[in-house]
């Protein structure tokens, strides 16, 4: 007795992205506003990532911290914020885009004490030449994506996607495909 809507079953759920609903929730939550119980979904995500290893473990810490701060919980905040840094300490691109965006949301948040703070401390992570690169990366005509993962919810940035080829950027948070308008 072969059981083969299993099979079937294994080999449909390999072809979908493996989107965790927690991860949506919390991408819904805080689209709402609802700061505290979007940093609470991000942390949780953070911590069952940073457990399995998985690459995006940075990110999501530095999405609890937002959380934190925008719920006026700022020590708790900046404390994510850091770690999620530090867990993207051996990707320096990645590293420098993500920290530059912290350093700016800090200064808006007028939180200038604590941008100096991870301005300094990003000094002394990204390897020398990274900082002094100034000027606008030369701009090659990327296509249009849309303003959220059709998968996930998450907030895609066209700067920081990987791009799996010239029109199929890769969600920066769940992983799924996302294609561009052409
Ligand atoms: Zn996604």
């Amino acid at each position: 007795m072969f059981r083969r809507g299993f099979r079937r079953g294994a080999m449909r759920r390999a072809m979908q992205p493996n989107v965790p609903p927690l991860l949506q929730r919390a991408h819904e939550l805080m689209a709402a506003g609802n700061y505290p119980a979007a940093a609470e979904a991000f942390e949780q995500l953070a911590r069952g990532a940073e457990t399995r290893q998985r690459p995006k473990t940075g990110q999501l810490y530095l999405q609890a911290g937002r959380a934190r701060i925008l719920a006026g919980q700022k020590n708790v905040g900046v404390a994510h914020l850091k770690r999620g840094l530090g867990l993207m300490a051996a990707r320096p691109v990645q590293l420098q885009r993500a920290g530059e965006r912290v350093v700016n949301e800090l200064k808006d948040h007028g939180m200038a004490a604590e941008a100096q703070e991870i301005a300094d401390w990003l000094k002394t992570r990204l390897p020398v030449g990274t900082e002094a690169r100034g000027g606008a990366p030369v701009a090659s005509k990327k296509p249009i994506l849309p303003a959220t993962c059709p998968a996930c919810g998450g907030v895609v940035r066209a700067d920081d996607v990987d791009w799996l080829d010239e029109i199929t950027a890769e969600c920066d948070w769940c992983g799924s495909p996302i294609r561009a308008s052409e």
